[in-house]
């Protein structure tokens, strides 16, 4: 998974030859892809497709289009003779080989198809992607051994080992038996307790979103009697594994409980948002209030539905973008043209730190508001 201080460079990055930048999201998710052949198909439909847009929108000249072709063949090159899936759902690619940016990174969630030509990478659909996922913490114990491992969008790494040696069952019978049956007990709890107090501090240290429990099911009670109300009150989920089971077993659980908060939250967005939209409170809809309100920088969550983009206009002088304007409407400079404005709005919006999600296509609560909606910080 991609680091802070890459993404950040990532961001950074300018084309000092003006060279276009290539951003590639490939969806290889077995379930919607099969076999190779399904999103090679795709990358070349998107790929034609990018190559016919940005000739007319980013006004390219012949060198930068040679460019262009140069940069995209060596795309469709690496994706269908050298790129193994082995488990990876999303390909994401940011190019600009002229310039020395060539960055493939295989995401474990599914991602939407897009291949912008810009002069600089669009990270904003990466950013988005990965900030849809809830940070967890995963506890897995059994009644002598706990492991914590922390999971987001598919990656689980493993964080640390608590060992507790549990006094074996003796079978001896009658009053030396009742004795250690209840020694064993104690230590059982006592090791639980542990596994929970690791826990809580792990919780005071990274701060993560929600807790998920690995623990066979006769323990669970015991399990719950312990644990502190701040994880329990994080709890979203519970699911049956040996405590030496892989990371890649561990993770496959916890996906389904993964998959399913990000759709909890993404269906409680979305039957908020037609009455949000109505009071006129603290949303606004459609293209040219929705930038506006990017542009005051006053915006706390954007969005947008799923394929909606828009050439437009971008003025540098002062970061502002506009839908349709020649000259800048709040310092008066010439605009530049931008291949999709939508995406600038994205990006301008990653960069006041609010969330962005994309909402399915078609769904009519964002279809009444324009197809795009921001919501207000103030
Ligand atoms: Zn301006």
């Amino acid at each position: 998974m991609l680091t802070a201080s890459e993404l950040s460079s990532l961001r950074g990055f300018a084309s000092h030859d003006q060279q276009p930048v290539v951003s590639l999201y490939l969806n290889v998710d077995g379930t919607a892809y099969p076999t190779r052949a399904d999103y090679e198909t795709e990358l070349s439909y998107l790929t034609s497709k990018a190559r016919k847009a940005a000739a007319g929108q980013l006004e390219l000249t012949r060198d930068q289009q040679g460019g262009l072709d140069l940069e995209l063949s060596a795309i469709g090159e690496f994706v269908n003779l050298e790129f193994r899936r082995n488990g990876a759902r999303g390909l994401v690619i940011f190019a600009c080989k002229a310039e020395g940016l060539w960055q493939v990174n295989p995401l474990k969630v599914p991602i939407e198809n897009h291949l912008f030509v810009d002069w600089k990478p669009q990270v904003a659909p990466l950013i988005e992607t990965l900030s849809s996922y809830q940070q967890l913490c995963v506890l897995v114990t059994s009644k002598e051994k706990a492991r914590i491992f922390q999971a987001n969008a598919g990656e689980i790494s493993e964080q640390t080992e608590i060992l507790d040696q549990v006094l074996k069952h003796h079978n001896q019978g009658g009053w030396e038996q009742t004795k250690l049956q209840r020694r064993h007990e104690l230590e059982v709890r006592n090791h639980l307790k542990k596994a929970s107090e690791a826990t809580l501090d792990y919780f005071r240290k990274e701060h993560f979103d929600r807790l998920v429990v690995g623990v066979a099911d006769e323990l669970w009670p015991e399990l719950e009697r312990v644990l502190h109300p701040y994880l329990k009150e994080r709890l979203a989920g519970r699911f049956p594994v040996k405590i030496d089971a892989s990371s890649d077993e561990i993770m496959s659980k916890v996906t389904a409980i993964e998959e399913r908060l990000r759709l909890q939250e993404e269906t409680s967005l979305l039957e908020s948002l037609g009455p949000e939209l109505k009071s006129g409170r603290t949303y606004v809809g459609g293209l040219d209030d929705v930038l506006a309100v990017l542009n005051q920088r006053r915006v706390d969550l954007l969005l947008v539905e799923n394929g909606f983009t828009q050439p437009g206009r971008y003025c540098p002088a002062c970061n502002t973008l506009e839908f349709a304007e020649q000259s800048c409407p709040s310092c008066g400079e010439d605009v530049d043209k931008v291949n999709d404005v939508v995406a600038e709005a994205r990006e301008l919006a990653v960069r006041q730190d609010a969330a962005v999600k994309t909402i399915p296509l078609g769904h009519p609560a964002i279809v009444e508001a324009g197809h795009i909606v921001a919501r207000l910080r103030y």
